[in-house]
């Protein structure tokens, strides 16, 4: 698997290094953690990467198109290694659970803008909101 996450290095030109095959392995392995959840993973296998070097490596696969950003609204950025197709993502109200969910469409922008004031629109941004199953539980209980 680590000479997969070379490669995936090696085809956007980065080189390749111990740390960023630590926050890519890390992030295929828990998909969308955010910044503090993916140092304190990483640094459990390399304790002595730093904070700042992982914000460097993040910010680093962002731009190389590796990973994908997503960051709902309220809520701190999220990662994951789930990139170019386009897929949305359903977040709990209550707790802050992210799940995927496919693009019923498949490709940007997914929506169609009723008028486009003469933008060119590349991206429609969507995110589903609602409660997740252990929240409906918890709620239909009266907790
Ligand atoms: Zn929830
Ligand atoms: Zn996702
Ligand atoms: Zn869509």
């Amino acid at each position: 698997m680590t000479s997969d996450l070379e490669a995936q290095l090696r085809a956007v030109s980065l080189r390749v290094t111990r740390p960023r095959l630590a926050v890519l392995a890390t992030l295929r392995d828990h998909p969308h953690v955010d910044t503090d959840t993916v140092i304190a993973l990483v640094r459990s296998e390399l304790p002595s990467v730093s904070h700042q070097a992982v914000y460097d490596v993040l910010r680093a696969l962002t731009d190389a198109g590796l990973i994908r950003r997503i960051q709902p609204a309220g809520a701190t950025a999220r990662y994951e290694t789930r990139v170019r197709d386009n897929h949305h993502h359903v977040v709990c109200r209550w707790c802050g659970a992210i799940a995927d969910v496919d693009c019923a469409v498949g490709h940007a922008p997914c929506l169609t803008a009723s008028g486009d004031h003469g933008f060119v629109v590349d991206e429609a941004e969507v995110v589903y909101w609602g409660a997740c199953p252990d929240c409906v539980t918890k709620r239909s209980e009266g907790n």
